[in-house]
C-alpha cells in the first residue's frame, strides 16, 4: 500500500512536470516558430444559408512545431495570451489574411470578407486601430472586406471598448462578437456595442437536435439578432438537419464541417474561382 502510494504521488509529480514542460517549451518557441515561418493561415467558409454562397472565411491559424507537430492553436493561443506573444501571433494572422483576401480578389474571386479573431490584450493595445490600418495599407485590402471578431471577454472595460469599436467602425472594418453567448456579458452590450454580426457559439449550435434549450436559445437569440438589426451567423454546423433548422429560423450565414473544414489558401482559390 505504502509502495502503490509512493509510485502514485511520483507517477502525478512526473505527468505535472512533462505538461510543466510542454507549456513553457511552447512558450519558448513562438517567437522562433514566428520566424522560421511554422505558423500558418487556414481559412474556413462562411455560407449565406439562402443562397449557399460564400459571404466570408475565418482566418484560422495553424502551428506545425518542429517536436511537437500540429499543434491547436485552442492550446497554444491561451499561452501566448500569457506571455504576450499573442501581439506577434495577431499581426502576423491579420497582415496575411488581409494580403490573402487582396490577393483572392485580384486572382478574381467574387469578393467576400475576411474575418480575423481578436484576443483581449490586441484589442486593449492603445495603438490597436494603427495596426489595423497598417496591415489595410500594406495589403491595399479595401476595410469593407475586413471583419475582426471580438470576444465578449474584451468588454472588461465598456467605455474604452466602444469608442475603440467606433473608431474602427468609422474606418468602414465589420465587427463581430465571437462565441455569442458564452461569456458573461450583459444583453445592453448588444445596444452600445457597434457591432454588425453576431456568431452562434458552437457550442449551442451542436446540440439543437438533441436539446430542447438549445434549441430555444439559438432560436432565441437569432429572432434577438434580426430585431436589432444584427446580422447572425452560426458556426460549427455539421448537420442538414442542423442547417435546415437555422434556416427555418431565419439565421443568415453558417459555417461548419458541413459546408468545409478550415482550408489552405490554395484550396479556397480552387472552390471559389470563377469558371472560364
Ligand atoms: P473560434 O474562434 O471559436 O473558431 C472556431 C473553431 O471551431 C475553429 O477551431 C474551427 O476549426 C472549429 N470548427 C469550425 N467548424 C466546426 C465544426 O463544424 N465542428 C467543430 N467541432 N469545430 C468546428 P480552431 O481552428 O482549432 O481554433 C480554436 C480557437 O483558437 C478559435 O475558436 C479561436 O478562439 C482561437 N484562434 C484560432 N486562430 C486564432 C487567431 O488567429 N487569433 C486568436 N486570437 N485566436 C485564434
Ligand atoms: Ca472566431
Ligand atoms: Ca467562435
Ligand atoms: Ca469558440
Amino acid at each position: 500500500v505504502k509502495e502503490d502510494g509512493k509510485n502514485n504521488v511520483q507517477f502525478y509529480t512526473q505527468e505535472m512536470n512533462q505538461s510543466l514542460s510542454r507549456k513553457s517549451k511552447i512558450a519558448l518557441s513562438i517567437r522562433e516558430g514566428l520566424e522560421r515561418d511554422e505558423f500558418s493561415v487556414h481559412y474556413q467558409p462562411q455560407i449565406d444559408i439562402e443562397t449557399e454562397r460564400i459571404v466570408g472565411v475565418e482566418a484560422l491559424v495553424r502551428w506545425h512545431h518542429p517536436t511537437f507537430g500540429m499543434i491547436s492553436p485552442a492550446e497554444f493561443i491561451p499561452i501566448a495570451e500569457e506571455s504576450g506573444m499573442i501581439l506577434n501571433i495577431g499581426d502576423f494572422v491579420l497582415r496575411t489574411a488581409c494580403h490573402q483576401n487582396k490577393a483572392w480578389q485580384d486572382a478574381g474571386l467574387d469578393p467576400f470578407r475576411v474575418a480575423v479573431n481578436i484576443s483581449a490584450k490586441q484589442f486593449s493595445k492603445p495603438n490597436m486601430a494603427e495596426i489595423v490600418t497598417a496591415a489595410l495599407t500594406e495589403s491595399k485590402l479595401a476595410p469593407e472586406y475586413l471583419e475582426l471578431e471580438l470576444t465578449e471577454s474584451i468588454i472588461q472595460e465598456a467605455a474604452l471598448a466602444i469608442s475603440k469599436m467606433d473608431q474602427l467602425k468609422k474606418m468602414g472594418i465589420h465587427l463581430s462578437i465571437d462565441d455569442f453567448g458564452t461569456g458573461y456579458s450583459s444583453l445592453s452590450y448588444l445596444k452600445l456595442f457597434p457591432v454588425d454580426t453576431l456568431k452562434i457559439d458552437q457550442y449551442f449550435t451542436r446540440n439543437i437536435q438533441t436539446d430542447a434549450k438549445d434549441a430555444a436559445l439559438v432560436d432565441t437569440i437569432i429572432q434577438m439578432a434580426r430585431n436589432l438589426d444584427l446580422n447572425v451567423i452560426a458556426e460549427g454546423v455539421e448537420t442538414i438537419e442542423q442547417l435546415a433548422f437555422l434556416k427555418a429560423k431565419g439565421c443568415h450565414q453558417a459555417q461548419g464541417y458541413y459546408f468545409q473544414k478550415p482550408l489552405v489558401p490554395e484550396k479556397i482559390t480552387e472552390l471559389y474561382a470563377p469558371v472560364r
